[in-house]
Formats: C-alpha cells, structure tokens, sequence
C-alpha cells in the first residue's frame, strides 16, 4: 500500500507510478474477468431464505375467512397490512398492501397526482405551467427517470449523513408554489446509506411550503435492511407531518423486494387515510384487487413482525461479509492515496464511492473494459449528470463474496490508474 496522498507526488513518482498502474491494468484486462455490481440485487442464497413460500398458502382463506382466490380486497389483506403496519410504525389502515413493486405504487400516485391531483390540490399538476420536485443528491437512478419521464424539473440538494439538507429544501419550497414535491429515502438510503435523522424529519414535516399540495415521497425501501446489530429506526413521518399541520405531505412506500423475492413479493404504500382513500379511489378504476394469494403465503411465511426481523438478520449474515470486503479492500488498496472517499454503510444495498473529481467516468469505462460492469457515472443524479464526474455507486450483494473480492480489487486498480492519469495531465 502506497500511503502517500498522489497529489504530493514530484511530476517523476507521478510518471512512475502511473506506469506502474497501466501494467497492472494491462495484466487486469487478461484476466478476463466478467463481474457485474451494477444493480441492487438480493443473491440467490438470500432468494433461497424464501423458498418455503414457494409451497405456500397451506389453504385459501385468511384468518377473516376470505377466499384469497377471488376478487376483491383493494387495500389488501387486513393481517398482512397489520403486520407491515406494525413494522414500518404506522396505523394499519394508514396502509395499502399492493402488487409486488412499490416503485409501480410511486408511479401510480405521480400519475393520479398529474391526471386528477391530490386531496389538497387545487387542480391537477399537468394544469400547472411547470412541475418541478426537489431531489437529494446522489439519490435513487428511478426516481429520477420517472420524474422525468413525466416531465418534472428537478431540483437538486445535497443528500448528508442525517439526510437531505432540511434548509435548502426549506428555502426552495418556501417561496416557490411549481415545486410540489420531494423524494426521501429516508433509511439506509440508496446509494448514501444516510438515515434521515429526528431533527431533519420534523423539519421536512413542518416547513411551510408554497405549493398547498406539497408531497414527501417518502421511499422507506430499507427501513428492515440492517448491516449491523443497532438497526436504525426510521422517523415516524405521517405523526410527524399531522401534528405539523400538513397530514396529507407524506406518502410512505415500502416493499418485500429484498425480503422475500425481488421479482415476487409485496408492495406498501402508507399515508393519511384521506390520502389512502384516494390511491384506492383511482387504483379501484384499474384493478379489482391484488394478488392476495401472494399476501396470504407472506403471512403464514413470516408470522408476525417478528417473523420479518428475524428472516432479515439471516439476510444480513449473508451480506454484511461483503460489505465488509468492500470496506477491506477499498482502505488497503486507497487508504492515504487521497483519490477516494467512500461510506461503509450500515444497512441498504449501496456503497457510495466518490473518486477524484473528473475521473468518475473514466473508472466506469477502464473497469467495464476490464470486464468489471459498473454502474454508469452519474446515475445516482437527475438526467445522469453528476456535476463534477466524482460518484459511482457500489452494490456488492449479488455476486458472491470471492467475487467482491475480485470486482473491488479490480476496481481499486482503475480508481488509481484514472487518478494518475488525471493529475498527470
Ligand atoms: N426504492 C428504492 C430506494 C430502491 O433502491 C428500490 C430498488 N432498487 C426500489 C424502490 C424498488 O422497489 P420495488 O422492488 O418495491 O419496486
């Protein structure tokens, strides 16, 4: 390990090194490597964990009789809603247990919010001149395509360790009636790990804002995902937001994604009843019901909320290891070098990198060539563009550990060839 910051190097060691750097990339790229860390997906061992669901529900009615097999139900089953209700600290009838992915129930309440508007709106946000949503940044890669799929300006704050800064989305909104919302990760968030904290949620609760309609996309995708034994709880927003007068703000999504199965669990939306009342309303012009023989074996699978912790602390021995693998190898290969920071998270799926600003994209390119897929630089802001080319994120739970081993030390190299080349000019 070379502990000596690059940029202290004399113009000589710089040229060595950088030599030194392009044959050992030169000796990567024979290798040919083909590892992926580019989505945030569970493992087939942590699928596995599941599989007593594939035998399940033992019968086809709940525990109140309903035959799971037919319609009707649009809010979903009344236990399996407790049992969320309990988990992400809500009421159970603050909470619609859905389909099986809860970015589809975020883009369902966009949608509804454009064509019709919300319970506090004063007409549908597609009458309104300009939308525009202000957005923590580095943040989820979806929210943004969505948004701007719908055609909604972005406004950008920085995401910190105890969320997104409360005073600038205070200031923004303050003032400005076209900002009608907001995205929050609020636990573990992707790609940070950062978990809004008391303070910065009872802000976000309180601040006036200018629009009567503003919405708190409040996206709770790893309130249960802890990397470690002190598992963060998050702020209870809907209280938060009815004693500051604004019941209606937060929309609460949450899902078994990376619980159960990814592609096959089940989806929550949580919110003021008013607000539930008018997601079923138009959800109700779509659908008949949900898929409640999905709902019916996630009940009997977990059991209670208990149930639910318990299955995540053997998710968590299954990728904790390889976040600590990350954690090892960035620090013995970068420590000291002063070309990259990056978080060890605490829970989530994500390890945020920064690199030495203006090489970002160019880690991303040499580690794809050496066969080591990345996420694309900037995806972690809107429009992918990463205003100073310094973020890749990280996600180390799909490949196996020796893998991880693999694709970081692979990584570290382009991180230090990328950097030598860059301060070399
Ligand atoms: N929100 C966040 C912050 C995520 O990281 C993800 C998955 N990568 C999702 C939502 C997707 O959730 P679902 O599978 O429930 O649609």
């Amino acid at each position: 390990m070379n502990a000596q910051p690059l940029a202290d190097l004399s113009p000589d060691d710089l040229a060595a090194l950088l030599d030194e750097k392009r044959a050992a990339y030169e000796d990567l790229k024979t290798r040919g490597l083909k590892l992926d860390l580019t989505r945030g997906k569970p493992s087939a061992e942590q699928l596995d964990l599941s599989d007593a669901l594939l035998r399940l529900p033992s019968g086809t009615r709940d525990s109140s009789g309903t035959d799971v097999r037919n319609y009707g139900g649009l809010a979903g089953l009344t236990e399996l809603r407790a049992m969320f209700a309990e988990l992400l600290w809500v009421e159970p009838e603050q909470v619609v247990a859905g389909g099986n992915s809860s970015l589809s129930m975020m883009r369902d309440c966009l949608v509804d919010l454009m064509l019709f508007g919300g319970v506090d709106s004063e007409r549908p946000w597609s009458q309104e001149e300009t939308v525009r949503f202000v957005c923590p940044v580095p943040g989820y890669d979806r929210h943004f395509t969505l948004l701007e799929s719908l055609g909604v300006e972005m406004l950008t704050v920085p995401m910190r360790k105890d969320g997104p800064d409360a005073e600038a989305v205070a200031a923004l909104v303050a003032d400005d009636p076209t900002i009608k919302g907001m995205w929050v990760v609020p636990t573990y968030a992707n790609p940070t790990g950062a978990t809004v904290s008391q303070e910065v949620a009872a802000r976000l609760a309180a601040m006036p804002a200018a629009a009567p309609d503003f919405k708190i996309f409040w996206d709770n995708a790893y309130a249960l995902h802890h990397l470690t034994e002190e598992e963060a709880k998050s702020a209870d927003i809907l209280s938060l937001a009815a004693a500051a007068g604004h019941p209606h703000r937060p929309i609460m999504f949450a899902s078994t994604s990376k619980i159960t199965f990814a592609g096959a669990g089940v989806a929550f939306l949580a919110a003021s009843t008013d607000n539930v009342a008018w997601y079923l309303d138009h959800l109700g012009k779509g659908s008949i019901g949900p898929d409640k023989v999905n709902q019916l074996r996630h009940v009997e699978f977990f059991g209670s909320a208990r149930g639910v912790r318990d299955h995540m602390v053997r998710h968590r021995e299954i990728i904790a290891p390889k976040f600590a693998e990350v954690d090892r190898v960035l620090t013995e290969r970068l420590g000291g070098l002063g070309v990259a920071t990056w978080n060890n998270p605490q829970g989530g799926y994500f390890v945020n990198l920064d690199v030495l600003p203006g090489t970002a994209s160019r880690v991303v390119e040499l580690a794809g060539e050496a066969g080591v897929a990345l996420t694309p630089a900037g995806s972690s802001f809107p429009l992918k563009q990463d205003p100073d080319d310094t973020n890749i994120r990280l996600a180390p739970t799909m490949p196996p550990l020796d893998e991880v081993t693999e694709a970081m030390e692979a990584v570290a190299t382009c991180v230090v060839l990328a950097a030598a080349e860059k301060l070399a000019g």
